[in-house]
């Protein structure tokens, strides 16, 4: 069951430090980064170990199971991030 980061996000790259999958996107070196709203979980390098959970400060990672109906929509918007980048 892969993570997915939801609306919350602030970008401060917290999730990314503690990932040990390198499965979190963009990286502050990639050039997505300077304009991204947001940062984005691969669903299939997740390895579900939920130590992005605790690093981020706004509570913006859930685990797909339990997004919040209302941010549902955040599991495909996730893997559009990654769509054509593997
Ligand atoms: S659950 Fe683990 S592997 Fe998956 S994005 Fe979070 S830190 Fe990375
Ligand atoms: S730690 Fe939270 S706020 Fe920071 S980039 Fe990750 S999901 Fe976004």
């Amino acid at each position: 069951m892969p993570f997915v980061i939801a609306a919350p996000c602030v970008a401060d790259y917290s999730c990314l430090e503690v990932c040990p999958a390198d499965c979190i996107r963009p990286r502050p070196d990639d050039p997505e980064f300077d304009t991204t709203e947001q940062l984005y979980i691969d669903a299939t390098s997740c390895i579900d170990c939920e130590a992005c959970v605790p690093a981020c400060p706004v509570q913006a990672v859930y685990a797909t199971s339990r997004l919040p109906a209302k941010w549902a929509h955040y599991a495909s918007i996730n893997a559009e991030f990654f769509e054509g980048t593997q």
